[in-house]
């Protein structure tokens, strides 16, 4: 397929490599010139701005930090929607349901579909191409691209309504912020009381504590202190206001994931939005006086 891609981030740059070199015929765009290069590089081809990609496509997909970013390339000032060619607009960003809905009905007045598939899985999923991928908009749009999805991840189709994609997103990455929350406050406080870090891993990983950020992000990046998960605490916390927002628009009350974005965005104000998400637990940290990280010498068990 012929296929245009915006925002070679984190996420973007490992999508549209795997669309590169599943063959796909691709045309990229990024304010960051640096981000660019690589793909060039790989054969995709540059454009100058969304609409010269949309002049040369007719699918578009996106992979932008923030609504509002998405809204300017979608319907901006030299943005997709002054296209010549482009017919669907592919929004792989985490964007909220209400902003889906605003692009969707913007673009529908030039006959551009606009389909919602935002992804999970982090930067490790999109580098093996095992993203979830949670797709809503027209089922037949949805069948024409699944080719090129394919190439990314596994498609669950949502639902046919702008936005229930973007819906079922923000409830996973609850869920995900909730894990990492809350798991920061267990392990600071099982190494205040002179556990094991590791043993306490091994333990909640046999038992029912167990979650994503025991089975993964505390081992791999927090216990080293690398903090490089690739995906950042302003993102994240952006996706709990938007799932905030939602809740209270559908009159669902949402004490828990209030209590986890109040955490997320102490983290933004200590650390900095632009620090990976798993510095959350250094707040914690902090005011506990102790830090979860894996003892220097690890030698056999004591017989
Ligand atoms: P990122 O900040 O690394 O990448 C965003 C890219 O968009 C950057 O390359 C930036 O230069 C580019 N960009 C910004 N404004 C632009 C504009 N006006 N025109 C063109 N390019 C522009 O972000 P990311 O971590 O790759 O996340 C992208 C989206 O995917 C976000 O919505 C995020 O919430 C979501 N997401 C991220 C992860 C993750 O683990 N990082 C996982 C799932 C979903």
């Amino acid at each position: 397929m012929d296929i245009g891609f915006i925002g070679l981030g984190q996420m973007g740059f490992h999508m549209a490599r795997r669309l590169v070199e599943a063959g796909h015929r691709l045309v990229v765009f990024d304010n960051r010139r640096e981000a660019i290069e690589p793909l060039t590089a790989l054969g995709a081809q540059a454009a100058a701005s969304p609409r010269e990609l949309a002049d040369a496509v007719e699918t578009v997909m996106v992979s932008l930090p923030t609504p509002d970013v998405v809204l300017a390339v979608a319907t901006g000032a030299s943005g997709v929607i002054e296209g010549k060619r482009v017919r669907r607009f592919v929004d792989l960003s985490t964007t909220g349901a209400v902003m889906a809905k605003r692009i969707f009905e913007a673009l529908k007045t030039r006959n551009i579909v606009q389909i919602d598939c935002p992804v999970s899985g982090g930067v490790t999923g999109a580098a093996k191409g095992t993203l979830a991928l949670m797709a809503s908009g027209p089922r037949a749009e949805i069948n024409a691209i699944e080719p090129a999805l394919a190439a990314i991840g596994k498609t669950f189709f949502i639902s046919e309504r702008p936005g229930a994609g973007q819906t079922m997103k923000l409830c996973n990455n609850f869920l995900s912020a909730a894990a990492m929350t809350a798991t920061s406050e267990a392990m600071v406080m099982g190494v205040k009381a002179g556990l094991d870090p590791r043993i306490m891993l091994d333990v909640i990983n046999s038992g029912t504590g167990r979650n994503t950020a025991t089975e993964d992000k505390f081992g791999r990046v927090v216990l080293p202190r690398t903090f490089n998960l690739g995906f950042t605490v302003g993102l994240m916390t952006k996706d709990l206001k938007l799932c905030l927002g939602e809740g209270k628009a559908l009159g669902v009350p949402m004490q828990v994931a209030e209590a986890v974005t109040q955490l997320l965005q102490t983290a933004c104000d200590e650390n900095g939005p632009d620090k990976d998400l798993t510095t959350v637990v250094q707040p914690v940290e902090r005011r506990a006086g102790v830090e979860v990280r894996a003892p220097r010498a690890s030698g056999p068990l004591p017989k």
